[in-house]
Formats: C-alpha cells, structure tokens, sequence
C-alpha cells in the first residue's frame, strides 16, 4: 500500500509549501471535491524513489472555540487516513495556544505524530525550537519548507515509521478477512516475470469513480449478486475489497473501492468515498477502470482521479455509466463533450453501459484484458527496431543545428506500463511533435490500446 503523510498544523505554518514541495516532482495534483473533503488536498509525491501520499489537512484553527468538532470531522478522518502525521509549527511565530489545541488532540490518537518546526531559515534552529518540546511529542525536526531544508530526513524517518508500522500490522492481522488489502495476491517480482507469468496472474482492477457513478451497481453487476453494500469490516474507511473473479478463462481481482461502508452507529454510514483509497488503489492495480455518470458528464474532480491514473502509469478503460433511458440528442451533446473534455486521454477505450441493466458491461472486460495485455507485451529488438525504420521511412525527422537527427535501433526498456528506448543521432533533440508521431506509430504498429507508452531517447554519440 502506498503510504500516506498527513500534514496537520494552524494556518501560516507552512503546510501548503511542502506539500508543494513535496508533490512538485510529478506536477501536483489537487483533488479539490466540494462537500466531501473541504479543503484537504491530497498529492502525489516522490522523494528519494520513494512514492507516497501527501495530504494537507487544511488549515485547523486551533484557537477556535470549535476546535472539537472541527477536529472531529474532516481533518480527523484525513488523520486516521493517514499513516504518519507530520504536525507542523512556525519556529518564528513561537509556540502559540493553537498548537497547544492540536497537540493535544494529537496525542488522543493512536497515530505516529512527528512534530516539525518549520521556517528555521536566519534562526539559530536548537534555540528556536527549544519551547515547542513543552508540546511533549518527542523530537521535533527542524525545516525550512521554503528553502527545502531538513525535508529528506524527515520523509525518510516518517517512511521508515510506516514501513516498520506495516510489518507489524502484518504478523498481526494475518488471520483477518483475506479479500481486504489484497493478502490473497500472490507475490511479486514484476521484472522476472514472463509473458506466461503475466497470463496467469489475475488483473488487479481498480473500479474509480466519484460517489454515485454507479460503482457498487456495477461491482454487483459483474459479480452476478446482490451483494451487501454496508458492511462492518474490520479496518477503516481506506480499505478497499479485494475480489477474485474468473471470466472467459482469465482471473482478475477487483478492487472494489465503494464497498467499505462502515457504520460509525446504526443510522450514521462513514464517509464512503475516500481520496486516499482510490489512490491507492490505483496504484495497486494493473488496470483502472474510470466510471463516468453520463448524466453528471465529466467534472473536475473525474479529471482529477483520471490525472492521478494516468501520472502512475496505468492502463486505463473508460466507462460511461448511466446510458440507459438517455434519448438520442441528449447521448450526441454527452458524446460530444466527452470528446472535448477526454480529448487528451487517446489510448483508453471508452465505453458506453449501465450497470443497472447490464448493457455494455461483458464488451468493458475485453478492453481490459486488452490493456492488461499491451501493458505487458514483450517486444523483440528487432520488431522496434523494424517499426522504427518504418517510421522514418513514411515520414523523416526534421534537422537539428543542420544535421539530420538519425534514428538507428529501439529496445524494450520495461513494461507496464511498455517502456521502448530509441537509440540514435541526436535524438534527445527530436521535438515533441516527432516523439508524439513515433509513440503513435508504435502504438498503432504493436496495436497497444488501453496503456500508455513511454519512448526515451539515448544519443549514441
Ligand atoms: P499554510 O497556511 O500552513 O499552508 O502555510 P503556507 O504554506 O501558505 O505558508 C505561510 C507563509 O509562510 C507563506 O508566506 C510562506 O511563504 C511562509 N513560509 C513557508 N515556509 C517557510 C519557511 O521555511 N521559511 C520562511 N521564512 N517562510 C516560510
Ligand atoms: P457508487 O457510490 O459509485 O457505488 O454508486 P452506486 O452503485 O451506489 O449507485 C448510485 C446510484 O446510481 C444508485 O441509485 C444506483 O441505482 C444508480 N445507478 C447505478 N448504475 C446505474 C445505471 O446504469 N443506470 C441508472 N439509471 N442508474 C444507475
């Protein structure tokens, strides 16, 4: 599971400078849902090869009479999402009676809290800081998230918390309900693994979507069952469901995003939808399945979860949810902003069903195991070599600095997503338009659909 850091602290502390710090090596990406989260905003981040989940809480104004039941809803469940929480106070401003407030609900929490005096830049650091240690939370990391200083050693030790904290887990819950968290996968080694492997191994599945595109219909819908929709699981609110399936002789685990609903007390569902576990759930998967509410069309925050997919690699399948009753004028106008909203996305499918009747949903597996199959092809030298010849021959690459850029030989450099490494003369220097015409003959070439393909060029000279 990909870990999750929670950034908590007042405003002005600096929270939303390292977490754009944090998730500017892979542009960050907001998700902003109105209503479900406030202001949280969640991001990818990767630091050192390390990928994790960085979610700032907003700001929790601990000086606020409220403070209790603003803790308790929203910024309490982006904590108990979390696998560390980085508290942060302004080492300038000194300790103030709000970061009393929130050290104190801090500690009710079993979480692991990492207390982070930030803006040490011109201070005298161990001076600065020496009053916070009164909050009683241990070390405190001194940073200075503008400069970005102190924040290598910092991730490091929250990320080493986490990755001690889930082996423990493990030994621990190893007898609970194989379908959660994916303890009925098999092992993995992704590099080794043949063709033969691949085909064998069951197509984990993420089903992503906003609440209420039909998530839950559809998982029903493809397992043949009323299932039950509130169950009470051990876990949280983050844990998707594994399920094992078989179709027309291939395995798949679905990962079941909308099936946790966990009740809090009899009339009271916990928050369903949950940022972090779709998150990671894409991460986990081979193959996301986006689901669209036709009726709703393509909003912000789709496009928001469809970034995240597509920033981590996946191979994607688009289902447009809710076709049914739809008279034809209205399917044209959807059709027609789904191509101008979606345009960007070329490689995935998109598929047109409802999830309450059934239409569409057999065709959606044949575009998944056709992604999972691009994703993983194997590719001879010799093939991308040949494609690459053909490219050049139908349409040549266009000079640099009065040479002619030379294309000479292409490799697979990994999959899954494919990788294809180009080799030539200056090559580095193709514009984006050839490497967007080479990417698309190769995909046309090898029929890859459903994944992208990521082309990098070595000069040989
Ligand atoms: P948030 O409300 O907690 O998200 O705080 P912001 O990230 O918006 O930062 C509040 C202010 O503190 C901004 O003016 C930042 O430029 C400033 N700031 C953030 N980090 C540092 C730092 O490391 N050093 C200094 N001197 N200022 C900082
Ligand atoms: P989830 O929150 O994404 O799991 O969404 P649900 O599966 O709970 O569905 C939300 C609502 O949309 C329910 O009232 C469903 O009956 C309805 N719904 C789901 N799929 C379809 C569909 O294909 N057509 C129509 N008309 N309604 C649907």
């Amino acid at each position: 599971m990909t870990p999750v850091i929670a950034l908590v602290g007042r405003p002005n502390v600096g929270k939303s400078t390292l977490f754009n710090r944090l998730t500017r090596t892979r542009d960050a990406l907001v998700a902003d849902f109105p209503g479900l989260t406030r202001d949280r905003k969640y991001g990818q981040a990767n630091l050192a090869g390390r990928e994790f989940i960085v979610v700032d809480t907003g700001g929790i104004n601990g000086d606020e009479e409220g403070i209790d039941a603003k803790m308790a809803d929203q910024s309490l469940l982006a904590i108990e999402e979390a696998d560390a929480v980085l508290f942060m106070v302004d080492a300038r401003a000194g300790l103030m009676v709000a970061d009393q407030a929130i050290a104190e609900h801090l500690r009710k929490q079993q979480k692991k809290v990492f207390l982070v005096a930030n803006k040490v830049d011109g201070l005298d650091g161990d001076v600065a800081v020496a009053e916070f240690y009164a909050l009683a939370l241990g070390d405190i990391y001194q940073i200075a998230a503008s400069q970005g200083r102190g924040i290598n050693i910092l991730i490091e030790e929250a990320l080493a918390h986490v990755e001690v904290a889930g082996a423990e887990d493990e030994e621990e819950f190893s007898d609970a309900d194989p379908f959660v968290n994916g303890e009925l996968l098999p092992e993995e080694e992704e590099n080794e693994q043949t063709a033969e492997d691949y085909a064998r191994l069951p197509i984990k599945l993420a089903m992503i979507g906003c609440p209420n595109v039909g998530k839950s219909t559809l998982v029903n819908r493809i397992l043949g069952e009323e299932r039950v929709v509130v169950y009470d699981m051990p876990g949280t609110t983050r844990d998707s469901i594994y399920i094992p399936m078989e179709r027309n002789g291939r395995n798949y685990m679905l990962i079941d995003t909308a099936g946790v609903r966990r009740r809090k007390n009899i009339n009271e569902v916990v928050e369903k939808f949950s940022i972090v576990k779709a998150l990671q759930a894409i991460d986990d998967a081979n193959v996301v399945l986006m689901i669209f509410d036709a009726r709703v069309g393509v909003t912000s925050q789709d496009l928001t979860l469809l970034g995240f997919a597509i920033n981590s690699g996946r191979s994607i399948v688009i289902a447009i949810n809710k076709w049914d009753g739809l008279d034809a004028g209205v399917k044209d106008r959807i059709k027609s902003e789904l191509d101008r909203r979606l345009g960007f996305i070329d490689f995935a499918r998109i598929h047109f069903i409802s999830a309450l009747h059934g239409t569409g949903v057999g065709n959606l597996f044949e575009s998944i195991t056709e992604a999972f199959d691009s994703s993983t092809k194997r590719v001879s030298t010799s093939m991308l070599t040949r494609i690459v010849r053909m490219a050049v021959d139908d349409h040549q690459p266009p000079m640099y600095a009065g040479r002619r850029v030379k294309l000479r030989y292409a490799h697979a450099g990994g999959y899954n997503p494919p990788l294809i490494v180009v080799h030539g003369n200056q090559v580095t220097k193709l514009s984006d338009s050839y490497r967007r015409y080479l990417i698309n003959y190769f995909r046309r070439s090898l029929k890859i659909m459903g994944t992208p393909i990521k082309v990098e060029f070595r000069d040989s000279d």
